[in-house]
């Protein structure tokens, strides 16, 4: 019928239109700031460093390995790495970032630093209103702006971070496990040396 997609095209508008004053899910328009829809747990915005425990500094999970810093495309991450080292979660010393600034007005949220890091260190946020009116040191993060606990990860990406918590707690534990064999295996030996019989003396000709 000459029309038909027209009528079924406002038919829809219409539908819409009476639909988006009494169905929540056709509710689209939020009047923002004072409402907001909830984030996904997909949102992916820019990077921050992850925490364990109650120090940002101490618990930084980034051991300056640079990996990110080579990988980034734009070339976005500074990272100096300090001369000393700290325990890292299973007790290994680590050296750890002295300096870790990553400019937000050039990184492109890609996430390769994320995929890239060995050590569960980087992650993606979903903090969108970073807006400022200095383009150049107000985007400039460094890692006391960049270091979030491990509980505001699992807030905001809680399936993700679950699966990590597991990997890093399989990890400690087998490192856990290999440390108390390796004590064991010593004192045993310790113990066979103490109780071995004295060499027999040589008899005189
Ligand atoms: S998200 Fe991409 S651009 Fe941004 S810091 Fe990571 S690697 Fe660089
Ligand atoms: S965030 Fe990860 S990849 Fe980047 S320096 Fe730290 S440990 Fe290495």
């Amino acid at each position: 019928m000459l029309g038909e997609g027209i009528i079924k095209g406002l038919a829809e508008t219409a539908r819409n239109f009476v639909g988006s004053y009494v169905e929540a899910d056709r509710l689209t328009t939020v009047q923002y700031p004072e409402e907001r829809l909830p984030t996904k747990e997909a949102a992916r915005n820019f990077p921050f460093l992850v925490f364990d425990g109650n120090d940002a500094q101490a618990g930084l999970r980034c051991v300056a390995c640079q990996i990110c810093e080579k990988e980034c495309p734009p070339q976005c991450i500074y990272i100096e790495k300090s001369k000393d080292k700290k325990p890292d979660y299973v007790g290994k010393p680590q050296f750890y970032p002295k300096i870790f600034d990553i400019d937000i007005s050039v990184c492109m949220s890609c996430q390769i630093c994320v995929e890239v890091c060995p050590f569960e260190a980087i992650k993606m946020d979903t903090e969108f209103e970073l807006s400022h009116t200095d383009r150049f040191d107000g985007l400039l993060f460094d890692k006391h702006q960049l270091a979030k606990s491990n509980e505001y990860y699992q807030k905001i990406h809680p399936a993700e971070a679950a699966e990590v918590d597991a990997r890093l707690a399989a990890e400690k534990a087998k490192v856990e496990a290999k440390t108390k064999a390796d004590a064991e295996a010593k004192a045993k030996a310790a113990a066979a040396k103490t109780a071995a019989p004295p060499p027999a003396p040589v008899p005189s000709t």
